[in-house]
C-alpha cells in the first residue's frame, strides 16, 4: 500500500498512524493543509474492511475539509481522523487515548464530530486535549451545527435560484427535499416559512412524519429525485446525482446539504448539459463547520460572526455561478478553483 503517492497527488502535508497498546485503539489522522490555519475536521469511527480503505477515506475527507473551510472564509485548513472500528469497549479510555494522539499533533489537527461520535465524546477528548471542538452550548461550546447548516443551505438556494433566472423568493416555489433529518427538517421548516411548497421523502418513517407535521407533502423516496419541482435539495446521502438519476431530474436547481452529492466529476458536466444549476455541496453546506470552527477563535465563540459567515455563503455562490457563466466551466470546477486559490494565496 503506497501512502506517499495519494498524499502527493492531493497535496497532503502529514498522515499519522496511531496505535494505543492499552486500549487497542487504531487511528489515522490526515492533515491536508494548514496554510490558512489549523486543520479542522471530524473524527469518523467506522468498521473499515482494511487499512487501505481507511487511508483512502481519511485522505479524501481531509482534502474536502480544506476546500470547505477555504470557501467558507475560515482561518482553518483541512484535516480528518478515522478510527478503525470497533471502538475500544471502554469508551472513556478509548477517547482519552485518541485525545492523546490529537494532543501530540500540537494543534495542527482540531477534532470535531463525525460518524460514530457525539457531544459527550468531544467532552471526553477535552479531558485530555483542548484541540477538540463541538461542545454542547451548556458547556460553553457552539452546540448543534445542524441549524447553521440548514440556514446556509437556504441562503445558498437563493443564489442558485437567481443563477437559474428565478427571483430568489420562496413564495410559491416548489422544492423537493430528500432526507428529513437534523438538517433536512430545518431546511423544510425555513422553506415553508418563506411560502414554498415542500415535497419531502425519507427512508425513515419517523423522520418523514416530522416533515409531514411541519407541513411538507410526503412522497415515496424513489420518486423524489424526479419530482416535478423547481428545486431539488438532497439532504440525506451522497452520490444521488449520477448517470441514472440526472436524466430524470426535472428541477432547474439543485441546492442541498448532503456531502458528496455528485457520484463522480462527470456528473457536474451532465448537470450543466441539462442546464441544471448545481450549488457545490462543500460550499452550500458549510454552515455547521463555520459554527463549530468559531470555538477556536482566540476571543471565543461569537454567534454574530457565525451568522455573518453563514450568510456569506450566498455571496460566495453568487461569485461561483457568475464565474461558471463567464468561463463555461461547471460550478463544481469553479468552486474547486476558488478553494485552491484561497488556500494558495
Ligand atoms: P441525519 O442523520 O440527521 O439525517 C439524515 C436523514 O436522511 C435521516 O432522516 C435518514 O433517514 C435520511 N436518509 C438516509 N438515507 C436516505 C436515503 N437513501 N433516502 C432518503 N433519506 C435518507 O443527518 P444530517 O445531520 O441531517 O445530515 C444530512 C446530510 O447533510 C448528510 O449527508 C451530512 O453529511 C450532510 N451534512 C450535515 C451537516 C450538519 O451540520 N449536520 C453539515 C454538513 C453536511
Amino acid at each position: 500500500m503506497s501512502v506517499f503517492s495519494p498524499m502527493v497527488a492531493a497535496g497532503h502535508e502529514e498522515v499519522c498512524f496511531f496505535h494505543d497498546p492499552g486500549t487497542g485503539l487504531r487511528a489515522i489522522v490526515a492533515v491536508h493543509s494548514t496554510r490558512r490555519g489549523p486543520g479542522i475536521g471530524g473524527v469518523r469511527i467506522r468498521d473499515y474492511g482494511d487499512d487501505g480503505e481507511a487511508l483512502t477515506d481519511v485522505l479524501r475527507l481531509s482534502e474536502a475539509m480544506s476546500y470547505k473551510a477555504a470557501c467558507a472564509g475560515l482561518p482553518c485548513g483541512g484535516a480528518k481522523a478515522v478510527v478503525m472500528g470497533p471502538f475500544p469497549a471502554d469508551r472513556a479510555a478509548g477517547m482519552h487515548a485518541l485525545a492523546g494522539c490529537i494532543e501530540r499533533l500540537g494543534g495542527r489537527y482540531i477534532a470535531t464530530e463525525d460518524m460514530g461520535m457525539n457531544e459527550s465524546d468531544i467532552a471526553r477528548l477535552n479531558d485530555v486535549t483542548r484541540f477538540a471542538v463541538g461542545r454542547a452550548l451548556a458547556d460553553g461550546g457552539s452546540g448543534d451545527p445542524s441549524p447553521h447548516t440548514a440556514r446556509g443551505v437556504v441562503c445558498g438556494m437563493r443564489s442558485a435560484l437567481r443563477s437559474a433566472g428565478m427571483s430568489g423568493d420562496f413564495q410559491g416555489l416548489k422544492v423537493a427535499v430528500q432526507g428529513c433529518g437534523s438538517v433536512g427538517l430545518g431546511v423544510i421548516e425555513r422553506l415553508l416559512a418563506g411560502g414554498a411548497e415542500v415535497h419531502a421523502s425519507d427512508i425513515d418513517v419517523a423522520a418523514g412524519e416530522s416533515a409531514r407535521r411541519a407541513g411538507a407533502r410526503i412522497v415515496p423516496n424513489d420518486e423524489i429525485l424526479a419530482a416535478d419541482v423547481d428545486v431539488l435539495a438532497p439532504c440525506g446521502i451522497g452520490a444521488v446525482l449520477n448517470e441514472r438519476s440526472i436524466p430524470e431530474i426535472r428541477a432547474r436547481v439543485i441546492a442541498g446539504a448532503a456531502n458528496n452529492q455528485l457520484a463522480g466529476a462527470a456528473d457536474a458536466e451532465r448537470l450543466m448539459e441539462r442546464d441544471i444549476v448545481y450549488a457545490p455541496d462543500f460550499v452550500i453546506n458549510a454552515g455547521g463547520l463555520i459554527n463549530v470552527a468559531d470555538e477556536i477563535d482566540p476571543a471565543g465563540y461569537d454567534g454574530r460572526r457565525v451568522a455573518g459567515r453563514v450568510a456569506n455563503i450566498e455571496i460566495t455562490l453568487d461569485r461561483i455561478f457568475a464565474e461558471a457563466g463567464r468561463t463555461g466551466k461547471t460550478s463544481a470546477a469553479i468552486a474547486l478553483e476558488l478553494a485552491h486559490s484561497l488556500i494558495d494565496s
